[in-house]
């Protein structure tokens, strides 16, 4: 199994199925019950409905039904570990293993993220106070970033130099190549793997850091992008960058927004959608679509006003049949993206 029985307890315990389930779909008190659409099968009139007191729930209309584990097992693809696991999380409980080998790779796995969320904060630091990050502090108020949104957003600022980051936290070689934030060089010595870049942390659905897009500043030598590589944590044909905020406006508005890079998420928010995910430097998968659809089926394409047409390939189309979800194309003006949008007509 996994875990000690005694934390399974506690975890049914300490969780709200009403407020887990409201995460996926409205629910309306109705007498002892809460009631709503289901969130397992499309209906116009509700007939799902949530008993909170015994921490269950039914649907009348496709007979799915079970507790809050088997919910959350349902609609995130989670095994039982991992769904027992997500609601302690959320419930502020720490988990006791019972077999030892399970328990090391879940350990390391949170020892993993230990890592990415401490330098998410250390690079962060950096754009925030250090001198060297001026340039970077001036480049993203010239695109309208305040304060607020660095700090929401967790921008950071990656100097440059060799190994500041790797001496200054002073992570092992394994985390390093493990996480993608360093690597041994051929002299054999640690060194960061960004450098010179601003960096936007990405984040999977539950907020967890995976990996980090970088982004350089205008005059400076390299690619423009530079994303983390695959990693332990990070599989960027299955993370979709911002899906952590826009999964509870998806559900409620029954659409999400997928766009190109990170700057377009954050223009969506500002312009008063907070439901855009993006596409991190590559196409959209159908471990995407897969993903976007335990929280709505209709999916707004919303690529550079160049990339529309050839982001709605006949590929994406056919993924309408084969996963049952409306597919539907914004059409941009010729040479805009939603970043630019945002800040030049937001309307
Ligand atoms: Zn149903």
């Amino acid at each position: 199994m996994g875990i000690v029985d005694e934390d399974i307890g506690r975890v049914r315990e300490a969780t709200d199925i009403v407020a887990v389930i409201s995460q996926y779909t409205q629910l309306k008190r109705v007498g002892q019950r809460w009631s709503g659409l289901c969130p397992f099968h499309a209906e116009k009139s509700p007939s799902f409905s949530v008993n909170s007191e015994e921490g269950f729930y039914h649907c009348f209309g496709c007979k799915a039904s079970g507790d809050a584990i088997t919910f959350l097992r349902e609609k995130e693809q989670l095994d039982f570990v991992g769904a027992v696991e997500a609601l302690a999380s959320r419930a502020g409980i720490t988990l006791r293993y019972t077999e030892r080998d399970e328990g090391e790779g879940r350990k390391r796995q949170a020892r993993l993220f230990e890592v990415t969320e401490s330098a998410a904060g250390w690079y962060h630091d950096r754009l925030r106070t250090s001198p060297d990050a001026a340039a970077a502090r001036k480049y993203l108020r010239g695109r309208g970033f305040d304060a607020e949104e660095v700090a929401r957003y967790r921008i950071g600022w990656a100097p440059d130099g060799w190994d500041l980051m790797v001496r200054s936290l002073k992570i092992s070689q394994s985390d390093l190549e493990a996480t993608g934030l360093g690597m041994k060089n051929k002299a054999g010595r640690l060194q960061d793997f960004f450098r010179a870049r601003i960096l936007f942390p990405i984040m999977d659905e539950r907020g967890r850091v995976v990996g980090f897009g970088g982004r350089k500043l205008p005059d400076a030598d390299g690619p423009k992008y530079q994303n983390s590589r695959d990693n332990e944590l990070y599989n960027k044909s299955k993370v979709l960058y911002g899906l952590n905020w826009a999964k509870a406006d998806a559900v409620n508005h029954g659409e999400v927004v997928i766009c190109e890079g990170y700057t377009d998420v954050i223009g969506f928010a500002r312009a008063g959608i907070p439901r855009a995910v993006a596409t991190c430097g590559t196409a959209l998968t159908e471990d995407h679509v897969r993903q976007l659809k335990r929280f709505t089926r209709r999916l707004v394409l919303a690529y550079d006003g160049d990339d529309a047409g050839q982001a709605a390939s006949d590929r994406v189309y056919a993924w309408e049949r084969t996963h049952d979800i409306e597919v539907a194309v914004v059409a941009l003006p010729p040479g805009s993206d939603p970043d630019e949008l945002a800040r030049t007509s937001p309307e």
